[in-house]
């Protein structure tokens, strides 16, 4: 098993590069909802993180522990962003730390199992279904494949096979219909399109991978 660990400001840091990354990708993610939505999901997540960026350092002071961190970020998500998105994505990092509540570090299998919490909470929230052209058609796939390996000694390996997933199960949305979100209401018209919350997802996933390689 992997000795590495993570802690709060591993989580602090990721954060800060998922605000970077929602920036440059604002008008890619916003494109793609323009097509199947209503053109708004890069200018909501831009929204979003960064009002999470603006008040990272004090809720990081403010937080005894990683889930806590998470949570106070979370709500700044849900309460900022008025799309569909902001609470999907709230939740999931609302409800990351629940089982470690308290903790100063993570390992990696907890860190799995805290991805697992994030996008059951989603799914909870949501009530979308694997197919149903969403986020939850790239994120479903990934914490599958996440929970199978948590205690491989590669994590980096896992991290790395876990996002293919998530980008191809992105990819896979395209010829959908969807049954959840605005794209529902195109009917036939969303397919040849790619689903934007799946796009944005395993690109903000990403970021976790990319901050375990520094
Ligand atoms: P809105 O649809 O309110 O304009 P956004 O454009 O920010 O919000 O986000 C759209 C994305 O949200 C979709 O591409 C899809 O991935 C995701 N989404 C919408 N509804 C759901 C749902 N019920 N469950 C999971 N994801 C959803
Ligand atoms: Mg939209």
């Amino acid at each position: 098993m992997s000795e590495q660990v993570f802690d709060k400001q591993f989580f602090a840091d990721s954060l800060v590069k998922m605000a970077e990354l929602t920036e440059a990708n604002r008008d890619y993610w916003t494109k793609l909802d323009s097509d199947i939505g209503d053109g708004d999901h890069g200018i909501n997540l831009s929204i979003g993180f960064r009002e999470v960026s603006e008040k990272l350092a004090e809720k990081l002071a403010e937080s005894p522990d990683t889930a806590t961190f998470l949570k106070k970020s979370g709500m700044i998500l849900l309460s900022k962003v008025g799309g569909a998105s902001g609470p999907l994505y709230g939740s999931f990092f609302i409800k990351m730390g629940k089982d470690h509540i308290g903790k100063e570090t993570v390992t990696f299998p907890e860190f799995a199992d805290m991805i697992k919490n994030g996008v059951e909470a989603i799914q909870f929230r949501g009530k979308a279904e694997l197919g149903d052209k969403t986020m939850l058609d790239a994120l479903l796939p990934g914490i599958d494949y996440l929970q199978a390996h948590k205690e491989d000694t590669d994590y980096l390996a896992v991290m790395e096979k876990m996002i293919e997933i998530m980008k191809e199960g992105a990819e896979s949305t395209i010829p959908l219909i969807a049954k959840k979100g605005r794209a529902m209401r195109l009917g036939e018209r969303a397919i040849g399109h790619k689903d934007p919350g799946s796009e944005s997802s395993w690109m903000l996933m990403n970021v976790f991978l990319e901050q375990m390689r520094k």
